[in-house]
């Protein structure tokens, strides 16, 4: 049994969506829409398939994307009156 508390990376060897083994690592400036908002994100490190244009984002990545939400960081600020 391993007890690390150091988190092991995430890697990906095939797409899973497709199966591709093309599809690879990624770090640069990402641009997409989360929770209806689209803005660009700096240096994120995610997984894109070249093939079939599946992204895969590693719980870094996830967490890095809502920091970086306009969404979530209205949320921390103001209530929603929902
Ligand atoms: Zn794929």
């Amino acid at each position: 049994m391993i007890t690390s508390s150091k988190r092991e990376a995430l890697t990906i060897s095939s797409c899973p969506s497709c199966g591709s083994a093309a599809i690879r690592k990624i770090k640069g400036k990402w641009t997409g829409t989360f929770q209806g908002k689209t803005f660009t994100v700096p240096g994120l490190e995610y997984f894109s398939c070249p093939k079939c244009h599946e992204k895969v984002y590693p719980p870094q990545a996830m967490r890095k994307i809502q920091e970086s939400s306009p969404a979530y960081a209205k949320s921390r600020l103001v209530r929603r009156a929902s």
